[in-house]
């Protein structure tokens, strides 16, 4: 009942779509509704009385033109709220795509910094330093997640089809979380089947969503507990799963847990931070390099996340 409700809350709608509440597409459903049933029963009415033949085609085509012209405005708001998705993820792919060179510019420069001329600064301005380095990683993960859901929303996702060494993506990306699961208090083990074959899937972008899924299970666990990841074969595919000790997903909440921008209650009185982009890229770069995304969750007690992927 409550998506009738929320259907007929016209003003809220148009709100949301920003069009005037004559646009709103429930109330152009309405006024669709009614003026056939009112041009229905007048033409019903009229006939009990004498009709003739051409009365009648008339009333028939006036019902279609009022049909249709409702129809077209239907259809011209619909025109225009897709070009203006269209427009606003053209705009986020183009800034994204600025914003990368500056980043790996600043990157580069605090890297040289540190490396060749790190012996001659203080401690204090090594720590700037360290600390600018983490921000513009934060920065440069945003910027690619932003410019990964403007190629998804574009239908512009690649994905590549290489052979690859699914465990030493996993050491890799276990080795970058190290120092967030260690200011977390945070056991991490990693367990493999031995003799794991190589999967097939896009090198980078698996990093990525694997990345994602790990540091979640860092971030959303609670001080001194544990996270289990690991890899086997079943079948034709080889299956990853991350398990942690931590707050888990309200029952409420797991239906929207792959929606783009969706983040948990408990995740944000937690204060972790985070922009609930990960796990619908996740779910999209994984579906299309043909394998999939899922999970279990109990609220406070923890989650399973797992991901599948063809061996090669
Ligand atoms: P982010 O972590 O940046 O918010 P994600 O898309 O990776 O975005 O996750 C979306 C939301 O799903 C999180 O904000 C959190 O509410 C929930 N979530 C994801 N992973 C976990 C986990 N391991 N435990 C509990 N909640 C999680």
């Amino acid at each position: 009942m409550s998506w009738l409700k929320n259907d007929l809350d016209i003003k809220k709608q148009a709100n949301n779509l920003g069009v005037n509440f004559w646009q709103a597409p429930s109330f152009l459903f309405l006024l669709l509704g009614f003026t056939v049933a009112f041009i229905m029963t007048a033409v019903f009415i009229v006939s009990r009385e004498s009709i003739t033949m051409q009365q009648l085609i008339i009333a028939e085509f006036l019902v279609v033109a009022v049909i249709l012209s409702i129809g077209n405005i239907l259809i011209v708001n619909m025109e225009n709220l897709a070009k203006v998705n269209k427009s606003k993820s053209e705009f986020i792919s183009v800034i994204s795509h600025q914003l990368k060179t500056p980043i790996t510019g600043i990157s580069w420069d605090i890297e040289l910094l540190i490396s060749k001329y790190g012996e001659g600064l203080s401690q204090k301005q090594r720590e700037i330093l360290e600390n600018m380095e983490v921000s513009n990683k934060v920065t440069s993960k945003m910027v690619g997640d932003l410019l990964d859901v403007a190629r998804i929303d574009q239908n512009n996702l690649f994905t590549g089809k290489e052979e690859l060494d699914i465990v030493k993506i996993i050491e890799k990306v276990l080795a970058k979380n190290e120092v967030l699961g260690r200011n977390n208090k945070i056991k991490v083990k990693f367990l493999v089947d031995d003799n794991m074959p190589k999967i097939i899937g896009d090198n980078k972008k698996t990093e990525v969503v694997l990345d994602n899924l790990i540091s979640n299970a860092i971030k959303y666990n609670r001080d001194g507990g544990s996270v289990f990841v690991n890899v086997r074969k079943d079948g034709k595919k080889a299956v990853i799963s991350i398990k942690d000790t931590g707050i888990g997903i309200p029952k409420g909440d797991q239906d929207m847990i792959f929606h783009k921008f969706f983040r948990s209650e408990n995740a944000a009185t937690k204060e972790v931070d985070g922009t609930g982009l990960g796990l619908y890229i996740a779910k999209n770069v994984i579906e299309k390099s043909g394998g999939k995304v899922w999970f279990h969750s109990v609220e406070g007690e923890g989650s399973v996340f797992s991901v599948s992927l063809p061996l090669a």
